[in-house]
């Protein structure tokens, strides 16, 4: 008989929210991400892990880096990948989240690398099928991928997590990126600290474990690692800054407000980046200190390991 089997380890069948995971299931997943980390920078990088799986990459939201990023995991590990996006999907015709998974479960796809407008979305479509589900964003609630991708370029620099003091800078509010983040760097044991006008802050904030700032100056002072992030332009009804020029004058990061970080600290962005209002060319191109690229990097090796372990191997057994 064959049976499918999970690493102890790492024994869930989606990976939907950082908040769900406990400090051993998080190194789990960093620690078999650094070993594909390896793999990929080789000439040859198929495995045949995934050999005769399926990968659906769902997304009812644009995306290049992580959607990309997903594709190439998948290939990597030998899945046959495809990739549906909301332009192509009946969706536009009405169907709903529902009726989309449903019809993908259909299918029998292995994994489900799924990417949603709403919070929630994701996880109410990994109770409908039987696929493992990733959360490749829902929403303003959490982008998990990302605050993992994040985790392993720290730790590969810094050689750990714990005690580090890190600042999230820019628009709090609508960002999944920011609130997964704060979840595993407070499960991990680093400080964390939140920079933003009070219009970019969601209320009660503070009861996610982080320290507010509304000033650059003290949110930065002997940071270690400073992560900014994109103003989420098309997540905005309504204005929520005076005008872009302004908000770089106070919250976009140059070599003036880097100043008072740890010399060295490290500079993060999640990209897609805009240069000129959270973050200045300089310092975003700064090859000793930026690590922007590394994380584009990092993102495909924590995708390997995300599909790896939520995939079963099929053992045979008497
Ligand atoms: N790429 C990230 C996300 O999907 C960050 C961003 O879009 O600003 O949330």
């Amino acid at each position: 008989m064959n049976r499918p089997t999970r690493p102890p380890a790492f024994d869930r069948r989606h990976l939907l929210a950082i908040a769900d995971l406990d400090p051993a299931e998080i190194a789990v997943l960093l620690d078999r991400a650094d070993g594909y980390v390896d793999v990929n920078r080789q000439p040859e990088k198929k495995s045949a892990r995934l050999r005769g799986r399926t990968v659906i990459n769902l997304f009812f939201e644009n995306s290049t880096r992580t959607r990309t990023s997903f594709e190439l995991a998948g290939k990597r590990l030998g899945a046959d990948t495809i990739n549906m996006s909301v332009g192509s999907s009946s969706i536009k015709k009405g169907e709903t989240l529902i009726d989309t998974a449903m019809t993908l479960n259909a299918m029998h796809p292995d994994v489900l690398v799924v990417r949603h407008p709403e919070s929630g979305a994701v996880k109410l479509l990994s109770e409908k099928v039987e696929a493992a589900v990733i959360n490749a964003g829902d929403g303003s609630h959490e982008h998990p991928t990302q605050a993992l991708l994040d985790a392993l370029t720290i730790r590969r620099r810094c050689g750990r997590l714990d005690g580090l003091v890190v600042a999230i800078c820019g628009d709090i509010l609508h960002s999944r990126v920011a609130r997964s983040n704060i979840h595993l760097l407070n499960i991990m044991g680093a400080s964390v600290r939140v920079v933003a006008p009070p219009t970019l802050l969601p209320m009660a904030i503070e009861r996610l474990g982080v320290e507010v700032h509304h000033d650059m100056k003290s949110g930065l002072a002997e940071a270690d690692i400073v992560m900014m992030l994109r103003l989420q332009l098309e997540r905005m009804q309504g204005s929520y800054v005076p005008s872009t020029r302004e908000y770089f004058r106070f919250y976009g990061l140059d070599s003036e407000k880097l100043a008072v970080a740890k010399p060295g600290a490290l500079i993060m962005h999640p990209g897609p980046m805009n240069r000129g209002v959270e973050i200045d060319s300089a310092v975003a191109d700064d090859i000793d200190r930026s690590v922007i690229l590394d994380q584009v990097e990092l993102g495909v090796a924590v995708r390997m390991a995300c599909l790896d372990l939520l995939t079963p191997k099929i053992e045979a057994t008497e």
